[in-house]
């Protein structure tokens, strides 16, 4: 008897399942003709307001099911992605950042030399003792697992190098060492958010965050800044973009690619609105060297209580860009997890990187050198920029500059390869970071020389286009 009613149980379970298909089908074709119609509108694809109301809707009718709203604020995230791929009209593949770097590279490899403003990574180099205290460690067996969160004395190390930075208390057991900052934002994503959440990202921002967050399975939900705002979030524009299924915000400053550091004030306000809605910030400080004003703010000085995962790394302080060295700092259950993905995927940062990041630390002359070195080639660019026709905001950190070149429906993307090939000179375009097809990202990374030289050949470039 009871077999019976199994059988017939999993026949009911089988065809509403099958029915829960042919309803996503039926909204599939609703959510085209939806697009159609915003096409012909004019207006964006993504309403936060419509996407609020119908999850809110999903919401309560979960509550009057007793179903999980959990699950329910996923489902929808997942419908409203499935939405926005059907009402996507997708253009013809473009020029991206990536191909810039690609080529730059054939044009070096036949010969020519090329002056590459398109890449992220400065050119300065590790410090010799650092490459020292890496060579001496392998020499004296430091080439072993060690604990995932890395060594106990790296992290003691790095939690007094935080208190004489920021004046911060960090326990120790509250970092987690991690290959280059970039894994670190992994750690962090994976460890705040899962598939069917979402993570707010401030555009313009570096392609990894919303790249990361998809990969995760997350959605990642963009505010836009302005340049005429000085690149300053609007704490109210963040706030409309909360959902329950909001879990984290991203932060990066001083930042990539604007160079903007935000006022104490200003951080404090986005901190707020993270704080009232319970979400994680997500605080990449890659840049806190590099921060010529010194109004850089860290995560760490917040006087609230919020919550947070604070990313750090040595590639850019000390020029490690290889030795991939890195650090997260958060609370203990977040550390936990972002401990278990670091010992599940791989194992753990070599312990002669680890050792050669103890020595860094130590060198905070050559961070501030390196810092000065970043500022003085932000004033170069800034002085061939005013002779462009441009506008731009002037970093008080970061290692890029980035312009909106004043010319009636100039695309920067092909106006970017069209530079490499006729000048010689890498620019990443503004499409890159977002929806900024107007702008370009200058990289301090090279000389002085060569980014004065850089930006004269693009004022060359547009004068013999009669485009100044
Ligand atoms: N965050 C930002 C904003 C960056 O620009 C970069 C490097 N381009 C990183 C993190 C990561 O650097 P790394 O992995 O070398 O530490």
């Amino acid at each position: 008897m009871s077999g019976e009613e199994l059988e017939k149980l999993r026949e009911e379970l089988k065809s509403v399942s099958v029915e829960v298909v042919r309803l996503l089908a039926r909204r599939a074709d609703l959510a085209r003709r939806v697009g159609e119609l915003k096409k012909q509108l004019g207006i964006e694809i993504v309403q936060s307001s419509a996407e609020r109301e119908l999850r809110q809707a999903m919401i309560e009718k979960a509550r009057a099911n007793n179903l999980s709203e959990t699950l329910v604020n996923k489902i929808a995230t997942l419908m409203f992605n499935e939405s926005v791929k059907v009402q996507e009209h997708r253009k013809g593949r473009q020029i991206t950042h990536f191909d810039i770097f690609r080529r730059a590279k054939e044009l070096e490899r036949q010969g020519k030399r090329v002056i590459r403003l398109e890449v992220g990574e400065p050119d300065l180099g590790a410090p010799q003792q650092v490459a020292e205290a890496a060579i001496q460690a392998i020499r004296e067996g430091y080439a072993r697992y060690s604990d995932a969160k890395g060594l106990p004395q790296l992290r003691k190390k790095i939690s007094e190098y935080l208190e004489t930075r920021f004046g911060a208390e960090v326990n120790p057991e509250n970092i987690v060492v991690s290959p280059g900052g970039r894994f670190a934002v992994y750690l962090a994503m994976k460890s705040v958010a899962s598939l069917g959440d979402e993570i707010i990202i401030i555009d313009p921002s570096w392609p990894m965050y919303s790249q990361c967050a998809e990969f995760i399975g997350a959605r990642p939900v963009r505010v836009k800044t302005r340049l005429e705002d000085a690149w300053t979030p609007r704490p109210e524009e963040v706030e409309e973009k909360i959902t329950p299924a909001t879990r984290a915000i991203v932060l990066n400053y001083p930042n990539n690619p604007t160079g903007r550091v935000i006022s104490r004030e200003a951080f404090q306000k986005l901190v707020d609105v993270a704080r009232e809605h319970g979400i994680y910030v997500i605080s990449d400080e890659v840049y806190a060297d590099y921060s010529f004003n010194g109004e850089h703010v860290s995560i760490l000085q917040q006087e609230r209580d919020v919550k947070y995962v604070l990313i750090s790394s040595f590639s850019k302080s000390w020029g490690m860009t290889g030795y991939r060295m890195g650090f997260a700092v958060s609370d203990g259950e977040v550390v936990a997890r972002m401990a278990q993905v670091m010992s599940l995927i791989i194992t753990c940062v070599p312990e002669f990187v680890q050792l050669a990041g103890m020595k860094a630390l130590e060198l905070t002359d050559e961070a501030r050198r390196y810092a000065e070195i970043m500022r003085r080639r932000m004033e170069t660019a800034v002085r061939e920029l005013e002779k462009l026709p441009a506008s731009y905001h002037k970093p008080e950190g970061g290692m890029y500059v980035f312009p909106r070149f004043n010319i009636e429906g100039l695309d920067t993307t092909e106006f970017a390869m069209s530079l490499l090939e006729s000048k010689n000179v890498g620019l990443a375009p503004g499409t890159a970071f977002g929806d900024y097809s107007q702008y370009v990202r200058i990289s301090l990374g090279a000389s002085e020389e060569d980014i004065a030289e850089g930006i004269r050949r693009v004022k060359e470039y547009l004068e013999e286009r009669g485009l100044t």
